[in-house]
């Protein structure tokens, strides 16, 4: 299938030629006719998958098509659960919207509200928000919603894990009530098909299901280590295996930085990337990651979700995470948009019951390897250590185990579904 065939407009095509795109992805195959058509859509489909330009771009139509106001008021909003992914997405519609006559813009808390102000008085077509600072904005009367005409919800099932169900309820209310509603999240648990149900009127319901994908492999790799090692084990490996881009997860808030120390002082370009840092770090930290100025982006799990980072040869996880899930979305940041890559873990004995849940839940066994010299002592404790938080209650069905025994497991660059996520606050990530 070609783009030609979904019904696009030349001006769209002439974009998505300029961005490269010559297929387009199962998400955008299934979503964009029954969107084109005016549909409520509830997509199942997660970041990788090129779900963004699945909603954009018959977005981007359908009003290029409607009726132009001279005041422009906000026809389209799309919600997202952070600023990253806002900005991203904002990113995105602006290439996209390229040879079109429609404005945009982006608004989230952490920043100066006033240059947002002003770009919202000059008027735009397109609003993409974090729940937050459209309702602090929606207060003090700096804003209308009386116009929407298409309400998105991306990732919603990570609003829903922030918090932001109340937020989304408030913000539905003063939005007409007539309108087209899409959903996109990546998981569906109760409470997500409970606010769809609210929401989206007769929705067509579409998947980008692991069949329909160009599914690439991420090698993933397991070297057991002692805990105390780790911090040395991950500098040889960028430092000798020459790495130039590699992503690194840590538990927790502390341990990125930390990790982002030792690294700085052993002449690794690193920075770390978390809910501590404010927007302007964060904004550096990302731009310097994908420039190559920085080597290793040291990130939380909540701090990486969302971002868009193309190819990505290696992603470490410098500690397993305790929530399984959180897993599987930390090695799909390798090999994104075609790309092959490597995941690799640090897995010391404390981190026993992790690595069990995380076999259990991708269903394969996971190959460890033994570096010469880092190896954990046989004798060391298998419990888990305790950070305050401890291990967090699933609400959501593990997944069953595949029959798949080899040490690949598919990626979900425009695919496969990831599991489900946990409803927790994750409060020191
Ligand atoms: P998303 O899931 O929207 O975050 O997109 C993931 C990545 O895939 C982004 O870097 C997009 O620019 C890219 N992408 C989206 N659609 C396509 C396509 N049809 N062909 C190639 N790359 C794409």
């Amino acid at each position: 299938m070609s783009f030609n065939s979904l019904g696009l407009s030349d001006a769209l095509l002439k974009a998505i030629s300029k961005k490269g795109y010559t297929t387009p992805s199962p998400i955008q195959q299934k979503a964009i006719p029954p969107i084109l058509e005016g549909k409520d859509v509830l997509a199942s489909a997660q970041t990788g998958t090129g779900k963004t330009a699945g909603f954009t771009l018959p977005i981007l139509q359908l009003l290029s098509q409607g009726q132009h106001l001279s005041r422009r008021p906000i026809r389209a909003l799309i919600l997202t659960p952070t600023r990253e992914l806002a900005a991203q997405i904002l990113a995105n519609i602006k290439e996209y919207s390229t040879f079109l006559d429609l404005r945009s813009t982006v608004i989230f808390g952490g920043v100066n509200q006033n240059p947002q102000v002003t770009q919202l008085r000059q008027g735009v077509d397109i609003l993409v928000a974090t729940p937050g600072r459209l309702i602090d904005l929606q207060n003090q009367g700096l804003i209308s919603l009386a116009k929407v005409e298409i309400l998105v919800l991306d990732e919603a099932d990570r609003m829903l894990d922030m918090g932001f169900v109340r937020d989304i309820e408030r913000i539905i209310k003063v939005l007409p009530s007539k309108r087209q509603n899409l959903m996109f999240s990546a998981t569906f648990s109760k409470d997500i098909k409970k606010l769809a149900m609210g929401i989206l009127h007769n929705p067509v319901h579409v998947e980008a299901t692991p069949e329909n994908t160009t599914v690439d492999a991420i090698i993933q790799k397991v070297y057991p280590v002692a805990k105390e090692k780790k911090t040395e084990l991950i500098i040889k490996l960028i430092t000798e295996g020459n790495w130039k881009q590699i992503l690194v997860f840590t538990r927790t808030k502390q341990g990125a930085n930390k990790l982002t120390e030792s690294m700085i002082s052993a002449g690794i370009k690193a920075a770390a990337i978390h809910g501590n840092k404010g927007q302007g770090a964060r904004t550096k930290a990302l731009a310097g990651f994908k420039d190559g100025s920085l080597t290793a982006l040291v990130a939380t799990d909540i701090a990486a979700r969302g971002l868009d980072i193309p190819l990505l040869p290696h992603v470490v996880n410098f500690e397993l995470p305790n929530i399984p899930e959180d897993y599987v979305h930390r090695i799909g940041r390798t090999g994104r948009a075609g790309a092959s890559g490597e995941a690799i873990s640090l897995f010391s004995p404390d981190e026993t019951v992790f690595l069990r849940d995380i076999e259990k839940l991708v269903g394969l066994n996971l190959p460890k390897e033994n570096i010469k010299g880092f190896e954990p002592d046989p004798n060391a404790s298998k419990e888990p250590i305790k950070q305050g938080q401890g291990r967090q209650q699933r609400d959501s069905t593990p997944r069953k185990p595949k029959t798949d025994t080899t040490n690949r497991s598919s990626n979900n660059s425009f695919g496969p579904r990831r599991p489900s996520q946990n409803n927790d606050r994750r409060s020191n990530r």
